[in-house]
């Protein structure tokens, strides 16, 4: 229509200048019936329905329970409008172990498991070889932007596609695909293979890198944002409560024996003299405070804008994932001032790209998500101060004494590689050098385990079919397994087994705690104002999307699309 609209005004205004004016007029013809635009050749009612952009926003160690912790605090424009224009799956699972943030990002973007998308940590060994890779690890490419080795991430250890990667195949490449959040992993695996770019912080420097997976240089635009320094702005101005802190009505005095400190923090209280943690050396500090989110989401903000998604007249996808509530969480546990108030920020920083979003695409012409890679534990001090039960778990005690008796037998140190995230992994190197019967090993441990108390359920993944287990957690375990990157033995320990001398918290169980996620949509295809409290799971999003889109559902995908998502 625009088009036009703009040849009769030129036309109108040239009649009144001199002949040249012809010549323009045949020439803007000309470049409107060989650009490729609708006007051209075909209706606009003839294009197939999709949103301009897709974004899938996914919030580090996000529980589900945090959209209502806080819900009389957050303003009508961030969390609350996303559950009051959006539709939200209000009982939406993990359905793998352990809970952590590489499988959980590629679960979400793949609707895969780690049996079958391989990234079963965010870190793991290979059995045949005993090599350990970071999950988006690969020495076969550069680091774009900064001479450290952090940049020597891909996505090559992800077995199968990811959304954006169908999304591409679907438009014959002409969609683009971006993944962006300070952590690698969070950036990396969500972007998939085929992506255009994804983007991740050097924590020291404050500045965005990539590697030559996606590019030979960075772009100008992220060269520009860079020398912004924006990291170092945010921390000159110090965290402080945006409340009063006597305000704090969720959360536990403010100083409390098991919460962390950041590097070169005296106590775990507020104000946060952030001014004074930070050199011209290391910014590092901001991943561990709210400003981490509000960079990523202002560089989200720049990508929108340089890259031109949304505008050019394909389904593009922006990735983005806010690692910083993960790195608070971890350091001052789930019920900390600290966390209540990276929340409340968080809120308006996503009340503010939301309402970029609609500037820039127009509301209700982009579809939103907004999710969890896990959850997390409260911490075990925390739980014991009001009588709640926990269990405290000694996994290097586990792994000490099922190795001492491996020695005992075969006199052989070390057989045990590691214990931890709910697996037990062999060092096959030492194994077949030695010849050792792996099945023997696996039954000494077996027999151990299945006496630890701390140890509630234990499977031999030679003799899973055996394993007497309530359905819910054998398939989890089950969906977890694969043969050549997981351990040979999964145990899952008791509720609350987080040590007793732990700061802060951590996550990786399958309980709801850990497992239960947020899962919220907005926008284009969504039905509004919806919410649904019937068990769906993280699987579940990748074929939702797909669905919405009308394209293949990724090639790994073992979820289901949710119809009542969908308007
Ligand atoms: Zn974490």
């Amino acid at each position: 229509m625009t088009n036009i609209k703009n040849i009769v005004i030129l036309t109108r205004q040239k009649k009144y200048s001199n002949l040249k004016s012809t010549k323009y007029l045949f020439l803007l013809i000309f470049i409107l019936l060989f650009s490729g635009s609708n006007f051209a050749f075909q209706n606009e009612s003839d294009k197939l329905p999709r949103p301009k952009l897709v974004v899938g926003i996914v919030i580090d160690q996000m529980r589900w329970d945090y959209l209502y912790r806080y819900y009389e605090r957050y303003g009508s424009d961030g969390f609350k409008r996303l559950l009051d224009e959006g539709f939200s799956n209000e009982n939406t699972y993990i359905s793998h172990l352990p809970t952590s943030t590489g499988i959980g990002h590629s679960t979400i973007y793949t609707g895969s498991v780690p049996a079958v998308h391989g990234i079963t940590g965010n870190s793991f060994t290979f059995n045949s070889t005993g090599k350990g890779v970071n999950c988006v690890g690969d020495v076969n490419v550069q680091s774009i932007g900064t001479s450290s080795n952090d940049g020597q991430k891909s996505p090559v250890n992800l077995l199968v596609n990811t959304i954006g990667d169908e999304l591409k195949l679907a438009t014959n490449f002409r969609s683009k695909v971006i993944g962006i959040a300070i952590k690698d992993r969070g950036a990396i695996l969500p972007a998939g293979h085929a992506a255009d770019a994804a983007y991740w912080l050097n924590y020291k420097r404050g500045k965005w890198i990539t590697s030559t997976y996606y590019m030979d240089k960075l772009p100008q635009w992220v060269d520009s944002f860079n020398a912004q320094n924006l990291a170092e702005k945010y921390l000159a101005g110090d965290w402080n409560t945006i409340y009063d802190i006597n305000t704090y009505a969720q959360s536990t005095a403010d100083n409390k024996p098991y919460e962390g400190l950041l590097k070169g923090q005296e106590s775990p209280t507020f104000p946060i003299k952030t001014s004074e943690l930070y050199t011209s050396e290391d910014y590092s500090v901001i991943t561990g405070t709210p400003f981490g989110n509000s960079l990523t989401l202002d560089f989200a903000k720049k990508a929108i804008e340089e890259e031109e998604l949304g505008a050019r007249g394909e389904t593009d996808l922006l990735a983005v994932s806010l690692s910083s509530t993960d790195a608070v969480g971890h350091r001052l546990g789930i019920n900390s001032i600290e966390v209540e108030d990276t929340y409340l920020r968080l809120d308006k920083d996503i009340a503010e790209f939301l309402n970029y979003l609609d500037k820039t695409q127009g509301k209700g012409n982009y579809t939103v998500f907004l999710t969890a890679d896990h959850g997390a534990a409260h911490n075990t001090q925390f739980l014991q101060e009001h009588k709640m039960p926990v269990y405290p778990a000694d996994l290097s005690m586990m792994k000490k004494e099922m190795n001492e008796l491996l020695e005992e037998k075969f006199q052989i140190k070390d057989v045990i590689r590691n214990v931890g995230a709910s697996m037990v992994r062999f060092n096959y190197k030492l194994i077949n050098e030695n010849k050792l019967d792996e099945q023997e090993i696996r039954d000494v441990c077996m027999e151990y385990l299945r006496r630890d108390p701390d140890v509630l359920f234990v499977v031999d993944f030679n003799k899973v079919g055996d394993a007497a287990i309530p359905e819910e957690i054998k398939s989890r375990m089950v969906n977890s397994h694969h043969p050549e990157r997981s351990g040979g033995i999964q145990y899952i320990l008791n509720p609350n087994s987080g040590p007793s001398t732990q700061k802060g918290t951590s996550h990786s169980n399958w309980n709801p705690y850990d497992a239960k996620i947020p899962l919220v949509w907005m926008g284009w295809g969504i039905k509004k104002g919806g919410r649904s409290v019937k068990q769906v799971h993280m699987t579940d999003i990748a074929p939702t999307v797909s669905s919405l889109l009308r394209i293949q559902p990724p090639n790994g995908n073992i979820g289901k699309a949710l119809n009542e998502v969908l308007d």
